[in-house]
């Protein structure tokens, strides 16, 4: 399998070189050349296989030979050590839950998969490459943990100081070894600022090789089709699919949505459901597509004005509006409904649900109020703990914490502070 650029000045790259690179030299997003099909036989028996098999048989035909049978089994093994369960609230709703992970979001589907494909193509190499990530929150925590003690690689983290969780923050800066988290005195604009002038910098890359762990990378984001599929095996009503709302910001999970669908999983319909970052909404509603500066919400990962992976799924559609309205509706949902939403899930089913999931919740209930006969699932992409004020706002209780994070909450913190300063990011970068 070959990758292209979607900018299309640049050569075509096999999995190895689209996860080394992260971008395509014209600053394009990776593109797989054809989206290899699932036969009917396979859709059909896939209660009888089991996880790491399903895993496997879908992400195979994206890596080639790239990595031997053998290895990708075991990568697919690491990556899904936990649970994913579908859980049923009412008779239309279900929450696929994705966030049984070590640091309890989505995220660390594909930070596993990545950092293993990544730790093996450099075993054996001289090269070092350094991963350089801004973070809002979860890919920090998600990428920190995937990448502990990957051979070769040394993770830089900026998050801006003040502005994450506490649980968030705790994850990012525990760890220590091969992971540095920089504590930015000022907002995540100006942390992703910095990181972009650091890609800019070609002195510096010249010395320090330089990738990316965000969505873009084709190795972050295929593997995030696992769990639609698995969701598929989960799924009771194999006769009428399922509608899937996906709480959308950088658009990388609804897209491995849409491919896993494009090669052969049966969907009925996504819904992008977003805060009240509603550029995708509107390109739906209006066909005009205009990026703005992103407003903060409840659901802060999904705070993004200009959502990178939204060039792929127009790619899928072959850039036809029509055809991508007939598969993809949107919402926009407030803060004000955000919470709402979790106190009535919470009072009505006996149901956690943090603001991304809340929000995912409410734009398929408006979907299915208008389709009475469908069904759907959406996607619990964080738990409820990793936002705690906002979930207990909206149910007056405070959110009991897991053992596990009681234990991380009383790690210490290793962070090294640092003012907005390029120069002084460049002076770690070197080492
Ligand atoms: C990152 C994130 C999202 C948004 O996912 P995208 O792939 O960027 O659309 C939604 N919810 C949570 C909890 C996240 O961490």
């Amino acid at each position: 399998m070959k990758y292209y650029s979607l900018n299309k000045q640049s050569s075509p790259v096999d999995f190895k070189d689209a996860t080394i690179l992260g971008q395509a030299p014209d600053k394009g997003l990776y593109f797989p050349e054809t989206i290899p099909q699932k036969d009917k036989a396979w859709i059909d028996s896939i209660e009888q296989l089991n996880d790491e098999d399903i895993a496997f048989d879908v992400i195979k035909p994206y890596i080639g030979s790239t990595i031997p049978d053998e290895k990708l089994s075991s990568i697919v093994k690491e990556t899904l050590s936990f649970p994913i369960p579908l859980v049923q609230l009412n008779k239309q709703i279900s929450s696929l839950e994705l966030f049984h992970g070590p640091t309890l979001a989505f995220k660390d589907i594909g930070a596993r998969f990545m950092s293993r494909c990544l730790g093996y193509f450099l075993s054996g190499e001289s090269k070092k490459v350094t991963v350089l990530v801004a973070t809002s929150g979860d890919t920090g925590g998600a990428v920190a943990n995937g990448f502990l003690g990957v051979e070769g690689v040394e993770v830089v983290i900026l998050y801006p100081s003040g502005k994450v969780s506490p649980v968030q923050e705790k994850q990012l800066t525990s760890l220590g070894k091969n992971i540095k988290a920089l504590e930015v005195d000022g907002s995540f604009d100006d942390c992703q600022q910095l990181v972009k002038q650091a890609f800019a910098d070609e002195a510096l890359r010249r010395d320090v090789f330089l990738t990316s762990a965000n969505s873009i990378n084709v190795a972050r984001w295929l593997p995030q089709q696992f769990y639609y599929f698995l969701a598929w095996k989960q799924w009771k009503d194999k006769h009428n699919p399922p509608v899937i709302s996906v709480p959308s910001g950088n658009f990388g999970n609804i897209c491995a949505g849409i491919l896993a669908n494009a090669s052969g999983l049966p969907v009925k319909h996504f819904i992008a459901a977003c805060n009240a970052n509603d550029v995708v909404t509107n390109y739906l509603q209006t066909g005009e597509y205009k990026t703005r500066t992103a407003v903060p919400t409840l659901s802060n990962a999904m705070d993004v004005g200009n959502p990178s992976n939204f060039v792929r799924i127009l790619e899928i559609f072959h850039q036809q509006l029509p055809e991508l309205k007939n598969k993809l509706s949107s919402y926009s949902i407030s803060d004000e409904e955000t919470t709402k939403t979790i106190t009535e899930v919470y009072n009505k089913y006996n149901y956690l649900a943090d603001p991304h999931g809340a929000v995912g919740f409410l734009a398929l209930e408006r979907y299915l109020n208008e389709h009475e006969d469908l069904k759907g699932f959406f996607l619990e992409t964080a738990h409820p703990v990793k936002f705690p004020d906002a979930v207990q706002t909206a149910t007056g209780k405070p959110v009991a914490m897991p053992a596990s994070l009681q234990a991380l909450m009383s790690e210490k913190k290793k962070s090294l502070f640092i003012k907005p300063d390029y120069d002084h990011l460049k002076h770690i970068l070197r080492g």
